[in-house]
Order: C-alpha cells, then structure tokens, then sequence
C-alpha cells in the first residue's frame, strides 16, 4: 500500500502521528501496541511495567471530581474514593489526559470554561475560556470487507497501514483517513451478518 501511495505521489512516514497528520497528510504503518499477537492497551504498555516505582501510585476507582484552586493557580484534584472526597495537592504540576470527553468536561466542572455556558449550569467562573467544549468532531467509519480467495494467515499486526489526505486543499490538516487492513472491521449491525469464512481471522 505504501509504495503503491509514493508512486501516485503520495509522500510516505515512517509515523502517523505528528508531522503527517499534523501537516498535508501522506501515508504510514499504521500505529499499534502489540504484544505476543494481543493488542495492549496504553496502561498495559506504558504504565504497568512500571508498577513497582515508589514515586508512581496508580488509583482505580477513583474519578476525579474537580481541579483544586488556591486563587486562579491550580493546586492538585478532588476525587472520590469508596464514598468519600479526598483532595491530593499537587508539588508540581497537574496533567489532565481524561480524554476528549472529560477533559473539558472537568474543566467546566472546575470553573473553566465559556462563561455563559457555565452560568446556565450554575457554576461560578475561575476562567473565561470560550474554546473549552467546542469544536469536538465526531467521524464516521465506512469498512469496506473484501472476501480473500483462501484463508490468509496472519503476516502482521492487524494494524497494517493508513493513509490521510484532505478533502479541500485549504484545511489545515487532513480531515480523511483511510486504513487498510486483514481484518474485517464491522459495526455492531454488520457483525450481526457473519463475515465469510475467508474474510480474515
Ligand atoms: C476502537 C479504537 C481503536 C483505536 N485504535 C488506535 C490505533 O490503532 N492506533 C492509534 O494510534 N490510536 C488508536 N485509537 C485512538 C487512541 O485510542 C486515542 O487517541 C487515545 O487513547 C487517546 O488517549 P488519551 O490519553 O487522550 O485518552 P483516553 O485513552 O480516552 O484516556 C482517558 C482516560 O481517563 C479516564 N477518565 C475519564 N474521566 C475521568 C475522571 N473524571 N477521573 C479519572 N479518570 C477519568 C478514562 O477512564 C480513560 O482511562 C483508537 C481509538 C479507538 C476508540
């Protein structure tokens, strides 16, 4: 698939991530974290094999409720853990990763966000910050399943490789994406009709 992209012009990297998404689009392997044929998740990879650090805690169970201000300075979190708030102050600095939904949900929950937003939820306002909660783009993914002529076997991480381009040369990043891969990927209603045989395992 790559060389077949670089010899329509498309430019090839060796990531996804970064310049080609961030920039015009091209073509890459597709990312993904695999170990002994299971894909892991970001916690198994990165976080787990790190366990036993005496300056890493790891708390389940516990969402965060709110961020914990002293003036306008954010000072650690408020969470909640078998029934109760605890509030964790932080030495140096708090990094939110909640994902693209909690994220700035947090936020608004602690007093950032637009404004009129706010008041119309009753929470009083630390920071006007308009951007907070907009602009989310939700995609759609249209699979496509070819069925394969034998049974393949698997050659590779599933992930196989992606390509991004944009639909009007004006955007600033690409806004298509397409992947390739050797399995068939369906939605739940498509899964309900079982794939053929051939279609990849
Ligand atoms: C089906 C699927 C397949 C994907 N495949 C790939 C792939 O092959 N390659 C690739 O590069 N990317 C892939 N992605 C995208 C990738 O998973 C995301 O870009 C990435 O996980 C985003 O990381 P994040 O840390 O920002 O957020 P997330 O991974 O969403 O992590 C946010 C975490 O915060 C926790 N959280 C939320 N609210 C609270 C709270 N109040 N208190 C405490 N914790 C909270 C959540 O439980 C979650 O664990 C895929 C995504 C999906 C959905």
């Amino acid at each position: 698939m790559l060389k077949a992209f670089a010899a329509a012009g498309v430019p090839t990297f060796d990531d996804q991530n970064g310049v080609m998404m961030e920039g015009d689009g091209g073509a890459a392997i597709s990312n993904a974290c695999v170990r002994d044929g299971q894909r892991q998740s970001v916690f198994r990879a990165y976080v787990y094999p790190y366990m036993d650090r005496p300056n890493l805690t790891v708390l389940t169970q516990a969402p965060v409720t709110r961020l914990a201000f002293e003036g306008k300075e954010t000072a650690g979190v408020e969470f909640q853990r078998e029934g109760k708030l605890h509030r964790i102050r932080a030495t140096r600095e708090v990094v939110l990763s909640l994902g693209a939904i909690h994220t700035p949900k947090l936020l608004m929950q602690s007093c950032i966000g637009d404004e009129a937003e706010l008041r119309r939820a009753g929470i009083p306002l630390i920071e006007h910050l308009p951007g907070v909660g907009r602009n989310f783009q939700d995609h759609f993914m249209s699979p496509c399943v070819w069925e394969a002529r034998e049974p393949t076997e698997r050659r590779n991480d599933l992930a196989e490789a992606t390509a991004m381009w944009k639909s009007d040369a004006a955007l600033n990043t690409p806004d298509l994406q397409s992947f390739m891969v050797e399995a068939p990927y369906a939605s739940p209603q498509a899964a309900k009709v079982a794939p053929p045989r051939t279609a990849g395992r």
